[in-house]
């Protein structure tokens, strides 16, 4: 699959952004500023750093610090106090068995009569013990875009052959939500999104064969987003695994990333550096390159957070992995450097799958499906009655 255009792709989410800036103005939170896209330069990015560690010196001060961090982030997002946990009702559907590997349909209720759509990716054998992960994904659009991409179906199919079981699920206006009508544009995006991926983490833990207390998340782009805001606002995520999206001076430029005050308000300033900090003691991978906003990683964003991982004693915990010569996306490379620290942290088992005398692992033992086969809902199995209307603002 073409890689997308990183430029097209930002300033398509800008203009989207001015069309909510509207509905989502923060003006109910005092001193609050709106921080998109490129909103600082690298420098004014480096200072920010200096100012942000010079708040905190000792675990107690930094965990003061990450509980007003966390509740900016939920007050930003609408999410404070966290809503009720409605049942889910959960739909699992149409089985589909690989090598080593199955695939269902599944689908829950992330507020009444609001679906969350994806794919529950399961090893082929169950002790009932199995690690959870979360794949969020990013903004390439199109009918084989979100989580039908080719490159997420490798990572949830791979990470289950290794014994996850895996659930990969749309974002508003991706995938399955897109077919039956939702754009990304709605105006709630942020805010329905990240309550998604927390009714995600609990959608995991029902299932029979997940130990609940093994959880990990990784996605890249606005997937990376994802990643490191349910695990900045939820402990239960144990391993996180955020894909060139962690940057000092870029804070997203859609507006389900940084269309509502998360970052910036009278009370306290942050950034998306900052907030994967707050995975700490947890262990957090970051992958980065050198085309992108991820691409000073290694001198600034990464040093940052690896003073905190420092402080709480869990160093060992934090890595960077970056490509100095690659551009924006999930490839193979960056999949190549996930599984390992996966294997490592949820205790996984790649025999089987990692090539032992390359330290590589196998992909070509994944089926890539047709999207109408990943489809949740379909002519023979339509939406339940109660479902929202698409566009519909939802209530909390
Ligand atoms: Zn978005």
């Amino acid at each position: 699959m073409k890689l997308f255009n990183v430029a097209v792709l930002s300033a398509v989410c800008l203009m989207a952004n001015s069309v909510v800036r509207a509905q989502n103005a923060p003006e109910s939170i005092p001193g609050a500023v709106l921080c998109q896209g490129n909103y600082q330069t690298e420098d004014e990015a480096v200072r920010q750093l200096e100012r942000l560690a010079a708040t905190w010196t000792t675990q107690q001060d930094w965990k003061a610090r990450a509980k007003q961090i966390r509740q900016q982030i939920l007050t930003g997002a609408k999410l404070n106090p966290l809503p009720d946990r409605t049942p889910l009702n959960v739909i699992i559907r149409n089985k589909r068995r690989f090598k080593g590997y199955s695939v269902e349909s599944a689908a829950f209720e992330a507020r009444p009569g609001f679906y969350v759509y994806g794919n529950l990716y399961r090893p082929e054998k169950s002790d009932g013990n199995r690690p959870g992960i979360l794949c969020p994904h990013g903004h390439a659009r199109g009918r084989e875009g979100g989580r039908l991409r080719p490159d997420q179906q490798h990572r949830c199919a791979t990470l289950a052959r290794m014994g996850a079981v895996v659930f990969s699920y749309d974002m508003v206006g991706f995938g399955d939500s897109e077919h039956l009508g939702w754009d990304h544009k709605h105006e709630q995006a942020l805010t329905l999104q990240t309550w998604s991926s927390i009714r995600a983490l609990d959608f995991l833990q029902s299932l029979d064969d997940v130990n609940s207390t093994q959880i990990g998340v990784t996605g890249c782009s606005g997937g990376g987003t994802q990643t490191f805001l349910l695990t900045a606002v939820d402990d239960r995520v144990k391993v996180a695994v955020p894909v060139v999206m962690v940057s000092a001076h870029f804070f997203g430029g859609c507006h389900c990333e940084s269309g509502m005050p998360i970052h910036k308000t009278a009370r306290l300033e942050t950034n998306n550096a900052e907030i994967a900090a707050l995975t700490a003691p947890r262990p957090l991978l970051l992958v980065s390159v050198g085309g992108d906003w991820t691409k000073n990683n290694p001198k600034v964003e990464y040093p940052y957070i690896r003073s905190v991982f420092k402080m709480l004693g869990a160093e060992s915990s934090v890595e960077n992995k970056h490509f100095a010569d690659e551009g924006h996306g999930y490839q193979e490379s960056k999949r190549q450097a996930m599984y390992p620290f996966m294997v490592k942290h949820l205790k996984l088992n790649a025999k089987g799958v990692i090539d032992l005398k390359t330290g590589m692992f196998d992909e070509a033992g994944n089926t890539i499906e047709a999207v109408d086969d990943m489809r949740v809902f379909d002519d023979s199995f339509p939406m339940p009655k109660h479902a929202l209307k698409p566009g519909t603002i939802v209530k909390f």
